[in-house]
C-alpha cells in the first residue's frame, strides 16, 4: 500500500521548498490536495514525481513544482477572483481553489472537463467553475479577473487576457516556442504593464483564437 501523504511531503520538501517555494499558502494548499486524485490509475503510483504525467486527450498534469511556481507568482489573496485558462485534470483549478474563495477555469476538451468535475468532487471542492470553450479568449462573462493563470504554452500573450484583468491584476503565462517556453508574469497597474520572466518551461500548446 503506498502512503500518498509521505510522498507528498517529501515532494513538498525535495521539490519545492529546496527550490525556492516560500510562500506558506501556497505550500499548504499543495499540502491538502491528493494529486493521486488527479491522475489516472495507470500513473497513480507516480502522482508525485519530478514531472508532468499524461491524462486524456494527450495532454499533462503540470509538474508539481511549476504548479507551485506559477501558483506563488500570482501573489493571490483569499477574496481574489481567478481564472484558470486549461483545466487538465483539475489539480491546478483545485490548489488555487483552497487559497481565494472563487476559481472559473476553461477547458478546450469536454472530456477534460468533465474527468476534472469527477476529480473535484473527489476532493469535495465546490468553488471551482469550469467552463468548455476556447480560453485562449480569455472569460469574458466573468471578468475582470484578479489573476489569470494560462498552464498550455501561448506563441504571445493573447491581449484580450490583459484586458480582462482588473487594475491591480496578475497573469502569468508560458510564452515562447512551441516546444519551449519561458514562464511570463504580468501586473496591470492603470495603463502601464510590468513584465518579468521566470523559468523556462515546456507546456501543451495553448490551441484557439489566440494559441497556436
Ligand atoms: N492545469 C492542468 C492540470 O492541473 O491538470 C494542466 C493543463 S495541460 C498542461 C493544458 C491544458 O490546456 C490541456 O488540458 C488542454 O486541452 C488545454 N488547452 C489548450 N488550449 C486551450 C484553449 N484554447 N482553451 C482551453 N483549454 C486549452
Amino acid at each position: 500500500m503506498i502512503n500518498f501523504s509521505q510522498l507528498r511531503n517529501i515532494m513538498i520538501n525535495e521539490q519545492l521548498i529546496a527550490r525556492g517555494i516560500s510562500d506558506k499558502v501556497v505550500i499548504s494548499a499543495i499540502r491538502d490536495i491528493p494529486r493521486e486524485e488527479f491522475v489516472s490509475l495507470d500513473f497513480k503510483d507516480i502522482s508525485y514525481n519530478d514531472s508532468p504525467l499524461p491524462i486524456c486527450k494527450d495532454q499533462t498534469i503540470s509538474q508539481p513544482y511549476i504548479v507551485a511556481l506559477m501558483t506563488q507568482l500570482l501573489c493571490l489573496k483569499k477574496d481574489d477572483k481567478v481564472l484558470e485558462i486549461g483545466t487538465g485534470s483539475g489539480y491546478q483549478s483545485a490548489i488555487l481553489s483552497k487559497i481565494v474563495n472563487k476559481v472559473y477555469s476553461v477547458e478546450r476538451f469536454e472530456e477534460l472537463r468533465e474527468q476534472a468535475k469527477v476529480n473535484l468532487e473527489k476532493v469535495n471542492i465546490n468553488n471551482v467553475e469550469l467552463v468548455c470553450g476556447d480560453g485562449s479568449c480569455g472569460l469574458d462573462e466573468y471578468a475582470p479577473y484578479d489573476a489569470i493563470i494560462v498552464t498550455a504554452a501561448a506563441p504571445t500573450v493573447p491581449q484580450e487576457l490583459i484586458k480582462q484583468l482588473s487594475d491591480g491584476g496578475r497573469l502569468v503565462i508560458p510564452v515562447g516556442q512551441i516546444h519551449m517556453q519561458r514562464l511570463l508574469r504580468l501586473e496591470k497597474k492603470g495603463k502601464q504593464i510590468i513584465e518579468d520572466y521566470y523559468d523556462s518551461c515546456t507546456f501543451v500548446p495553448l490551441v484557439g483564437k489566440w494559441g497556436w
